[in-house]
């Protein structure tokens, strides 16, 4: 069943690395008389995109302006008696103070205009704190309406080619799953309703950890093997057909030009940012202190990515950076060549 009539008008918030792309499948996918309201605290982002989308990507002068034109909408909606319609901002900005500001802000803030009945759907990882704080607000002001975490993995190459999956802070059995997994199919691939709200957060928080854990694991290894005299590509076959399969070894390899396509081949300049990485990191050291769950090599990989993200070698460039910031062998590539 589509619900392509249900998003006629929608907002977007934040239009950086992930942002940018993730609209432009909205304004690539969804039907022509869609119209989309975007803001961002940068204006060129906000100008860029409407030139990108003339007509169907409209500018908006700040948060609350995105949720006012969306609101507007509901108006002739409620008019024509379309109930079913439930028009929707979605938010992609860097952390949880930058979200309670789109939110919260009393003067520029979503929630500062008439947001009745309004679908609100944040992907920024942030902690589940803020996340909550904002949820509630919304509960106790705007009753009909609905606020959703929803962060994303994949990186900004998933979110290009629309792969990007979503884990959704709502249970199976919340009515508006549907309509949240058509949305957000436009822009990605999989969506995980992870049990209820805030945890959405706490599945990408731990998966994080985990991720930023074996880019560790994976740098050491590959070093310790290729010093004691093992072509990277062989130990990559090896990982691949051994208990150490992961995908960062596969598709990240932190080692530059094993495979083509990873971050590290390209001077890490695409991928994930090593302070992205650090702040999710340390969000998932401060759950699971909070949760009371053991946590020994928590500290260690907070210690590494804190160095990495301030080194200026490996800072603004993708977290298997991890690999120079631990001094991993870069010119090993001669030997491939043949020479
Ligand atoms: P980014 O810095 O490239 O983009 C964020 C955008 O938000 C910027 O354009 C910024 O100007 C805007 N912004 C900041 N505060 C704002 C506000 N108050 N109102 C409106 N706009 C505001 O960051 P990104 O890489 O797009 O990451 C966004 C979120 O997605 C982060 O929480 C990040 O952890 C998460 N994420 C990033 C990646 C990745 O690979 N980059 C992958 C998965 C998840």
């Amino acid at each position: 069943m589509t619900h392509s009539h249900e998003f006629k008008k929608l907002g977007f918030i934040g239009l950086g690395a992930m942002g940018k792309p993730m609209l432009s499948h909205l304004a690539n996918k969804l039907p022509e008389e869609s119209r989309i309201w975007v803001y961002d605290v940068v204006e060129q982002m906000v100008d860029d995109a409407c030139a990108e989308f003339p007509g169907r990507v409209l500018k908006a002068k700040s948060a609350k302006d995105v949720a006012q034109q969306v609101v507007s909408l509901d108006a002739i909606v409620r008019k024509w008696q379309l109930t079913t319609c439930q028009d929707t901002v979605v938010s992609m900005v860097p952390e949880g103070a930058h979200v309670r500001s789109v939110y919260l802000d009393p003067q520029n803030g979503v929630c500062s205009t008439d947001i009745s009945n309004k679908l609100l759907i944040d992907c920024s990882t942030i902690d589940t704190a803020t996340s909550l704080a904002v949820k509630d607000h919304v509960a106790a002001e705007f009753p009909s309406a609905s606020f959703y975490d929803s962060p994303v993995s994949g990186g900004v190459v998933g979110a290009i080619k629309g792969t990007i999956a979503f884990f959704l802070g709502c249970a199976e059995s919340d009515p508006n799953l549907e309509r949240l997994t058509y949305l957000m199919g436009l822009m990605g691939g999989q969506v995980i309703p992870c049990g209820g709200p805030s945890l959405g957060l706490a599945a990408k928080l731990s998966n994080n950890y985990l991720s930023g854990i074996i880019a560790i694991a994976c740098s050491e290894a590959f070093d310790m093997g290729m010093r004691s005299g093992l072509d990277p590509r062989t130990l990559a076959k090896v990982y691949a057909a051994g208990t150490a399969q992961n995908t960062i070894c596969d598709k990240f390899c932190p080692v530059p030009h094993v495979y083509p396509e990873a971050p590290s081949s390209g001077g890490w300049k695409q991928g994930f940012k090593v302070q992205l990485m650090r702040k999710d990191f340390g969000l998932a050291v401060d759950m699971a202190k909070r949760v009371g769950s053991r946590n020994v090599l928590g500290d260690v990989g907070l210690q590494t990515y804190d160095g990495a993200a301030n080194d200026p070698r490996c800072r603004d460039l993708d977290s298997r950076v991890v690999y120079r910031y631990l001094g991993g062998q870069e010119d090993w590539q001669p030997k491939s060549n043949g020479a």
